[in-house]
């Protein structure tokens, strides 16, 4: 699933371009959302022709524009710029282009709207117009679809451009690690309760997880999941997603605040980043400048420490620390916007390196030094790098794969354990000490390793509705984890987590149980009606196998049946009896032949043999001779 956000000048038509192509009217979403009963969330979607489903997301309001540009790390996967053609590049079409520009949105198309007011020629200007502007930008380059919304001219064309160019765009449904949701919107539904909006971050989220809502750290959790008005047990990262809260009144939330896990994300005072200004920023910045700052869905007021210039000229680039006026929830690595108060505008933005830094003293080379280090990445997130896409690997071997210091290596793993970047095989719990031979998996890797056993699991269970599970041997061969050690502990890992059921023989998934079809339970019925009727001379071989090979193996596996030899099978009531008649006797201290066996139970010899052969094997009783006595 996309996430595509609509940009462009006020009145340029973009309510209407997302009304044409999807039959949703944005501006009527909030008012709809009081109505009903279901949760929505106050956007758009489509499907294109391809069949990929993308959401709009058109917010009304240009200060909500750029937070919902913002919304975490460039919370958008491309870009709609809209432009009117009877109109071309208007002020806040400049600013929005800047602001994706800053944001490092690459992926976009331009859509010149109001076709039918404009002749070719006129098009034709204004297009080239928009071409010049966007060089130099990320957007460089963006193809231009001319429509009207009008006569619908040009819509089947768009929709066919966004195919085009999602089909370049990298999805962002992967987990780094654990769940941020950035607030953008926040109201109580009757008879929910508090319901939150947003694009979900970095990992998912599922019913019932404990939350918590930051900068303030209030405790609450998941009572309800919805993506596209669909009920789901489960929202991935990428998606827009509604939540519904429990535990906290709607007026305990704002905009901007954001939901995670608990104990995983601390409120940053400061942050330091490289920051950039716009070429055609009305001026420099100057030591302690008031600005705004924007981060995700949430805007502070700060002022600007420059590290190492006395002035940041327009179109310039410099290390910067922003003191914030209030706790923001924002983490290292999110894309961030800087406005000036007045006139309110928009002059540059940057990535945060540092979401908890000590506060810097001016013109330091070490400081500069090790902000450079840490654009690189964080110790943990060094780790979590060296981990990669491999399988478990031992914490010893990680360290020293990754190059990291040794001083900075226990920091460097309780922060990645922490953050969900890393996860350890052992169910001995986060806070355990980890040692040399603890296994770690990036959480890349295992979100791909537990979908593989799961993807695996399933095609087993379709392929052989009645066996029980698959052995372990052949999923752990198609697992493609080789140690021993590591399988198991990766399935043990899988079971905690209620996604597979593991049993000592064969895995299956947890809510699968054989099934047997209407013909096959009638054999079954049969078959076992014919070993009812002679529990202790029960059907011979062929009788059996006629039935199937699967069958009996099902039968044999749910325990309907027992095998002692290869060639004979009893009831599991007639199994039962004979255990329990043996064991009696052999407690009263008596011993049991074939003949006696053979002679309680009016069977044949063959039978007696073959049964009391198997309790040797099982170590019940021990042949002397003729007899069998106790083991
Ligand atoms: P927004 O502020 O960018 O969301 O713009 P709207 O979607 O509200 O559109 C602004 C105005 O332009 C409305 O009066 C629309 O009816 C009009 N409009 C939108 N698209 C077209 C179009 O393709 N052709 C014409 N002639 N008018 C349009």
């Amino acid at each position: 699933m996309y996430v595509i956000g609509t940009a462009g000048h006020v009145d340029h038509g973009k309510s209407t371009l997302v009304e044409a192509l999807t039959g949703i009217n944005p501006d009527r979403l909030a008012e709809e959302q009081r109505r009903e009963m279901t949760i929505d969330l106050g956007f758009a979607w489509l499907a294109l022709p391809s069949g990929k489903i993308v959401s709009i997301v058109d917010v009304p309001g240009h200060e909500r524009f750029i937070k919902n540009m913002l919304a975490g790390a460039g919370g958008i996967d491309a870009a709609l710029l809209v432009i009117a053609a009877d109109e071309g590049i208007m002020p806040q079409t400049a600013e929005h282009l800047h602001i994706l520009d800053l944001l490092g949105v690459e992926h976009g198309l331009v859509v010149l709207t109001k076709r039918d007011l404009v002749d070719d020629e006129w098009l034709e200007l204004v297009a080239e117009e928009v071409r010049e502007r966007l060089a130099g930008t990320t957007l460089k380059g963006a193809r231009q679809v001319a429509v009207s919304a009008r006569t619908g001219a040009g819509l089947d064309e768009l929709k066919q451009a966004l195919d085009g160019l999602l089909a370049k765009t990298p999805t962002r449904t992967v987990e780094r690690g654990v769940p941020r949701l950035p607030v953008d919107r926040v109201f109580t539904v009757g008879g929910f309760g508090t319901v939150v909006t947003g694009t979900l971050l970095d990992g998912p989220l599922a019913l019932g997880d404990e939350l918590s809502v930051e900068p303030d750290g209030l405790r609450a959790r998941v009572r309800g999941l919805q993506t596209h008005g669909q009920k789901v047990e489960r929202a991935l990262p990428g998606t827009r997603v509604a939540v519904n809260i429990s535990g906290l009144p709607v007026d305990a939330i704002r905009r901007g605040d954001v939901v995670t896990f608990p104990g995983t994300l601390q409120p940053a005072e400061m942050v330091d980043l490289k920051l950039r200004l716009v070429a055609d920023a009305p001026r420099a910045l100057e030591q302690n400048d008031a600005l705004d700052l924007f981060v995700g869905a949430a805007e502070a007021g700060c002022h600007v420490t420059l590290l190492s210039s006395d002035e940041l000229a327009p179109g310039g680039e410099g290390w910067v620390q922003l003191r914030l006026e209030r706790p923001l929830a924002v983490a290292r690595g999110d894309r961030c916007i800087v406005r000036i108060p007045s006139p309110s505008l928009t002059i540059g933005g940057g990535r945060i390196v540092d979401a908890h830094p000590r506060r810097h003293r001016r013109f330091r080379p070490e400081v500069i030094k090790a902000l450079e280090t840490l654009e690189r990445g964080t110790p943990a997130e060094l780790l979590a790098q060296a981990a990669g896409e491999d399988g478990p690997i031992e914490w010893s071997r990680l360290r020293e794969r990754s190059g990291i210091a040794a001083t900075d290596a226990q920091a460097a793993l309780d922060e990645a354990l922490r953050t969900g970047q890393l996860r350890r095989l052992d169910l001995a719990g986060d806070g355990a000490t980890v040692a040399a031979d603890t296994l770690l998996i990036a959480q890349s890797a295992w979100t791909r390793l537990a979908g593989l056993i799961d993807a695996t699991l399933a095609a087993f269970h379709k392929r052989s509705p009645l066996r029980a599970g698959m052995p372990r041997e052949e999923l752990k061969s198609k697992s493609g984890l080789r140690s021993p050690r590591a399988f198991n502990e990766v399935l043990q890992l899988l079971e905690h987590e209620g996604t597979v059921a593991a049993g000592e023989q064969s895995v299956r998934l947890p809510d699968f149980a054989p099934k047997l079809t209407g013909t096959q339970r009638a054999t079954v019925d049969r078959l076992l009606r014919d070993f009812a009727a002679a529990p202790f001379s029960p059907p011979a071989r062929q009788e059996w196998e006629a039935a199937g090979a699967d069958l009996t193996g099902y039968l044999i596996e749910s325990g309907q049946l027992v095998r002692v030899s290869p060639d004979v099978l009893f009831s599991h009531e007639g199994y039962t009896k004979l255990v329990e008649w043996t064991q009696r006797r052999l407690d009263e201290g008596g011993e049991v032949t074939v003949a006696t066996l053979r002679d309680q139970f009016a069977t044949s010899r063959k039978y007696a043999l073959a049964f009391l052969e198997h309790l040797d094997e099982r170590k019940i009783t021990r042949r002397v001779g003729d007899v069998r006595v106790k083991y």
